[in-house]
């Protein structure tokens, strides 16, 4: 099994808003269901997923700082807010018959385990989903680092980087019509357009690790399982 995916072990990164669906905030079952079905189909296939969570639709550091409150302790509840997330995509995937286990950047041992790298790889060996929440645990860091550096430490194949349009594009494809689409990409000529694939550091860390980033939308039903049998729609940021 997963002989025939062209990424087998990754890191799948959702964004906080992607679970809150059309609402400006908070975590949406059914769209949070649908994600599950996409990521169990794709389990079916062999894939192993680490899930990167963001917390983008609870609370987010910046915002509280911007209101004049310590920075970190903005980081730390938006941390927790990953956990709520986390949880949430835990009991969507129990319900259709998936095991996955929450392992937190940030301990919060009375609701899920602490990450450690061994807990992490024998997870995947086991149960095939493991759930990384809580950030990296520290402050004024982002998922999109987190997906990263999880990603180098499990050794996966990829980060697939979820987002509501199919790729990388020239321009804003939402305000530019004569935006156009790249299949392939190198980091360097990432770099040179100026295109935000990930946030810096989160950048810095998977090309220095030789991961692909593939950019792709969840939007669709399938699509996760069509970019890593490797025909769906997306941008590869490689090499
Ligand atoms: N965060 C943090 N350290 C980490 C990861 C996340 O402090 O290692 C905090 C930070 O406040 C961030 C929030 O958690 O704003 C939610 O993460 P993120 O903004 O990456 O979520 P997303 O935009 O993907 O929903």
């Amino acid at each position: 099994m997963g002989e025939t995916l062209a990424w087998k072990r990754v890191i799948l990164k959702l964004s906080g808003e992607a679970l809150a669906g059309g609402a400006p905030f908070g975590i949406d079952p059914e769209v949070v269901g649908r994600i599950a079905d996409d990521i169990v189909a794709a389990t079916a296939l062999g894939a192993e997923i680490g899930i990167v969570i963001g917390g983008g639709n609870l609370f987010r550091g910046a915002w509280l700082a911007s209101r004049g409150t310590d920075r970190v302790t903005g980081d730390h509840m938006g941390m927790m807010a990953t956990i709520m997330n986390a949880l949430a995509m835990r009991e969507a995937l129990a319900a259709r018959g998936l095991a996955a286990r929450v392992l937190s950047g940030l301990a919060v041992p009375t609701v899920c385990d602490t990450f450690t790298q061994r807990d992490a790889l024998a997870a995947f060996a086991r149960d095939r989903v493991v759930l990384f929440a809580g950030g990296l645990g520290v402050p004024f860091l982002t998922t999109d680092t987190t997906a990263a550096m999880r990603a180098s430490e499990m050794r996966c194949d990829a980060v697939l980087k979820a987002t509501n349009v199919d790729g990388v594009y020239t321009a804003d494809p939402k305000k530019d019509p004569t935006a156009t689409r790249f299949d392939r990409l190198t980091f360097d000529e990432a770099i040179r357009r100026d295109l935000k694939v990930l946030d810096t550091a989160a950048f810095a860390l998977a090309r220095d690790n030789g991961i692909p980033i593939i950019v792709f939308s969840l939007q669709e039903p399938g699509a996760l399982v069509g970019v890593l049998e490797g025909v769906g729609r997306a941008t590869v940021v490689a090499g």
